[in-house]
């Protein structure tokens, strides 16, 4: 690729503090809570207008279940429990004892939710505004660069969180990074008005579908809390791309809408004239791009087999859930050994039993944990990174990527820098008994 030089140049230190969070997803959202509720000056920046990433943005509406497998625990709860309590109290979320689904809500009602909070905290935020740069001092992050309207700008912060999904500052400060075998696909969820079943699709797409340029693929729908009538629609991937790309993320939105408008279209040609989309993601929900490495990598084995952790950060029970990068398939291992394979819409199954593969009869675990040193980098004294760029196997990765377990991501994350900061010391020196400790405090079931 040919270069040129951008000139050196003065530019305006927009703000300085204790912790900067980028990214403001759930994740990012939480983890700046967290730290102002540890007294902490916090500002978050959002390329987007709203909080809530992948939740609002990408309209995913379904946070899973904060009781252990057997529904008798409750493993899960701080900022996950407080947000759903409150939207459920409007009528814009519903709890249900069903692991898979547990809690849904109305992805707008999350977007006005998250904005209170945030504002009730005191945090500084700037929306519309691009992490852009990074510049270091030894070991640390000294300032990072921002592109916004106002151009570009600089923060300073004692310590920083990359919670940008992709991992934006954990890429320019060179954390040695990697991609998994199966990474995977994007999907460009939307609103449509009116319920349409699995078999109502299937039939469709196995009829039509090829006159609209849709094959059969695997998907899900359901309902949104405060939006009768109304239902969410992920019925596509895309395949084959990098969404840490410029490119291939431009590339990607076009054909996820392309999905979504050709569904739309056969839907109305073939089942009824009235059903339309009535809300279309604004940013194609991204499964997965790189992660990267730290101290401790989640891995299957020690995730699905239960194994504990003195300063264990987070805990979870939902199943390993792999859409696969190159098929229309996903594979789920639940903890108690089962295996599902499933293909296309019409939910072709493989059943098998994980646990009785590895020679296991003991009894299964019934929620699983993480070391907080799987958020602690190796190098950098001042920076954690939480989201879906964790540094974790393709099975450990299949369970820790939804969102009930990203939101304790950031809140670890952000109860890890207040920490810092009252200790005044590093992010690799920090005990991880102390941040779990902490998030216990602040309302944490750990
Ligand atoms: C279609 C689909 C369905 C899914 N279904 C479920 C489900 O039912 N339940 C579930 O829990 N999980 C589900 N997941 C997974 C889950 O939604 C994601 O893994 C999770 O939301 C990732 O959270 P994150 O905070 O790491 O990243 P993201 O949600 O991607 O958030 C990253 C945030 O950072 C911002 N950002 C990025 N780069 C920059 C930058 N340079 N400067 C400033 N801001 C930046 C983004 O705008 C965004 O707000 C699904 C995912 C998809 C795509």
């Amino acid at each position: 690729m040919k270069t040129v030089c951008e000139k050196a140049r003065e530019i305006p230190l927009v703000w300085e503090g204790d912790i900067c969070v980028l990214g403001g997803s759930a994740t990012g959202v939480f983890a700046a809570i967290r730290a102002a509720r540890m007294g902490a000056r916090v500002a978050i920046i959002e390329r987007q207008n709203y909080f809530g990433g992948t939740a609002t943005a990408g309209l995913v509406n379904i946070w899973h279940s904060m009781l252990d497998f057997d529904y008798k625990e409750q493993v899960i709860a701080g900022l996950s429990s407080e947000v759903i309590n409150a939207l459920e109290k409007e009528g814009q979320a519903r709890v249900c004892q069903n692991r898979n689904v547990a809690n849904r809500f109305n992805p707008i009602a999350l977007v006005r939710q998250l904005d209170k909070m945030v504002q009730q905290e005191g945090i500084y935020t700037l929306f519309h505004t691009m992490y852009a740069g990074v510049d270091t001092d030894g070991d640390k992050v000294d300032c990072i660069f921002i592109q916004n309207k106002d151009g570009r700008g600089a923060i300073k912060a004692g310590f920083y969180v990359d919670a940008t999904g992709d991992g934006d500052l954990l890429r320019d400060l060179k954390v040695p990074r990697y991609y998994n075998a199966t990474v995977q696909p994007p999907t460009t969820a939307f609103l449509l008005n009116g319920e349409t079943s699995g078999k109502v699709i299937e039939w469709a797409i196995t009829n039509h579908g090829e006159e609209f340029g849709l094959d059969d693929d695997w998907g899900w729908f359901g309902p949104v809390p405060g939006l009768p009538g109304i239902s969410f629609r992920a019925d596509n991937h895309v395949f084959g791309m990098d969404l840490s790309k410029a490119d291939d993320l431009t590339k990607a939105e076009l054909e996820g809408r392309r999905r979504a408008f050709a569904l739309e279209a056969l839907l109305k040609k073939y089942v009824s004239p009235n059903y339309a989309i009535v809300n279309l993601c604004s940013a194609i929900g991204i499964r997965e791009t790189a992660h990267y490495e730290t101290r401790f990598k989640a891995n299957a084995d020690d995730l699905l087999l239960g194994k504990r952790y003195d300063d264990a950060i987070l805990q979870g029970t939902y199943r390993t859930d792999i859409h696969h990068p190159d098929d229309n398939g996903i594979t789920f291992k639940e903890l108690d050994g089962s295996l599902d394979i499933c293909y296309g819409k019409g939910e072709r199954r493989i059943h098998g039993n994980w646990r009785k593969d590895l020679g296991l009869d003991d009894d299964y675990a019934r929620y699983y944990q993480i070391p907080f040193s799987t958020l602690v980098l190796e190098k950098w004294e001042n920076v954690i990174p939480a989201g879906r760029m964790i540094n974790a196997d393709e099975g450990a990765f299949g369970a820790l990527r939804v969102m009930i377990n990203t939101n304790q991501m950031g809140e670890a994350a952000g109860v890890a820098c207040a920490l810092c900061l009252d200790q005044n010391t590093s992010m690799q020196a920090l005990d991880g008994r102390l941040v779990r400790a902490a998030l216990r405090k602040g309302g944490s079931a750990l």
